[in-house]
């Protein structure tokens, strides 16, 4: 582990588009304790490119939240919103090499479940405004999670990936390879809802010939019922006081046993045990996990 100094990079990459919650707050910790676990490096990135949806002040208060929960990171946190120059290239790229088509089928073009049919690939069907997809082949791609074990997609049911959208906002798929081999991230941890989107990366990867990291999907909080987690659990209260109750809880929930008394330890101290303790395998294969009551 000291052969290389930075041999495990790690990455936290909220979008601020609402409070951290729970989820969020697992994914902040799953993928903070893994990388010091591993004596690597911790960065932030803000995924702030859909502007739609950006809440304006959120960036500042998820990074304070970080803080509160002594989630320190390595190096400046990296904005998206200001990298639009590198998502143009890898673009570029893809047409280049003929990867890409616009499509100008609407959501009301489409059948709201299933993959993307493919309807534009000769060319768009109607006039005016277009997204970019990327062209996606048939055949299968299999991966090993680090939590989850072998993964294997059947790529035709994935559909061609909306890169550039109509808007001409660089989608999340694209953005998030060209960080990824940017910032030089050796292993993505994440929450498991993106478990899906990954053979779209690591197909987007090889297209433009970037390394591929290691993933980890961390399982996603659920309601009891296993409902996407309620609204009115979505924002964390920010009081040092909870930050440990928290913590405990999210540790819980990833499996990690810590011992009651942890709880009235600061933030620091919760991490410090956690990193030391840290068993990614107290997970394996488990996609949900329940929220508290
Ligand atoms: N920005 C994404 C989200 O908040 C996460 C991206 C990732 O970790 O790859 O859901």
């Amino acid at each position: 582990m000291t052969a290389r100094p930075h041999a495990y990079v790690g990455r936290f990459a909220p979008s601020p588009t609402g409070s951290l919650h729970l989820g969020s707050l697992l994914a902040a910790v799953g993928s903070f304790v893994d990388a010091r676990h591993h004596g690597g490096r911790w960065l932030v990135r803000m995924e702030d490119l859909d502007t739609t949806r950006v809440i304006p002040g959120c960036a500042d208060e998820m990074l304070r939240t970080l803080e509160t929960f002594a989630l320190h990171w390595d190096g400046a946190v990296e904005y998206q919103s200001t990298r639009t120059q590198h998502y143009r290239q890898a673009l570029e790229e893809l047409r280049a090499r003929n990867l890409t088509f616009e499509c100008s089928c609407t959501r009301q073009d489409r059948s709201p479940r299933g993959a993307y049919p493919g309807t534009c690939r000769a060319g768009p069907r109607h006039a005016g405004p277009t997204a970019t997809r990327f062209l996606v082949e048939g055949g299968r791609i299999d991966f090993e999670d680090r939590i989850q074990g072998a993964c294997s997609f059947e790529l035709g049911q994935l559909g061609d990936v909306v890169v550039r959208r109509r808007d001409g906002v660089f989608a999340y798929q694209l953005a998030v390879v060209v960080d990824d081999a940017l910032q030089g991230v050796t292993q993505v941890v994440r929450g498991a809802d993106l478990l899906d989107n990954t053979p779209w990366q690591l197909t987007l990867q090889r297209a433009l010939r970037l390394p591929a990291p290691g993933y980890a999907h961390l399982p996603l909080v659920v309601e009891a019922r296993g409902d996407k987690l309620a609204k009115s659990r979505r924002s964390l209260a920010l009081q040092p006081a909870a930050a440990g109750l928290l913590l405990h809880q999210v540790l819980t929930l990833l499996g990690q046993n810590p011992p009651d008394k942890l709880k009235l330890e600061l933030p620091q101290s919760i991490l410090t045990w956690a990193t030391e303790h840290w068993r990614p395998q107290a997970m394996a294969g488990v996609r949900e996990v329940p929220a508290p009551s």
